[in-house]
């Protein structure tokens, strides 16, 4: 297991974000775990998949079990190289910033709540 140097940037003048890098070295180990858990949830249900054994509807299941876990997957790596640009923690549609509380619970979250809300009332 390789352990990243924590790049500390000396100076003022940061915007946007209001994490502290101890909680943001804890968000991001949060993260990895998640990538690692969804990761291993793919490669297991491409690997039970046996041709020829699952009925239509056992296929159906796995199909959205897989489609679900590659987009959470997706919203984790989003959420990791938001952080590697230094954007992590404010929303990423109208630029406020994430409440930490929210973000120690999803940590993959990039959306405010207002937004959020706007976005699952959108098309449904
Ligand atoms: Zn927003």
């Amino acid at each position: 297991m390789t352990q990243s140097a924590i790049r500390a940037s000396a100076g003022g003048g940061s915007s946007g974000a209001t994490l502290s890098p101890a909680q943001l070295a804890e968000l991001r180990e949060l993260l990895e775990q998640q990538r690692r858990f969804r990761l291993e949830q793919l490669e297991q249900l491409q690997t039970t998949e046996a041709p020829g054994e699952l009925s239509n509807g056992d296929r159906e299941i796995t199909d959205s079990l897989v489609a679900g876990a590659r987009a959470a997957l997706r919203d984790v790596v989003d959420a990791l190289q938001r952080m590697d640009d230094g954007r992590y923690g404010s929303c990423r549609r109208c630029g406020t910033a994430l409440d930490p509380a929210r973000l120690e619970v999803l940590p993959q979250v990039s959306l405010c709540v207002a937004c959020q809300r706007a976005d699952e009332d959108g098309d449904g």
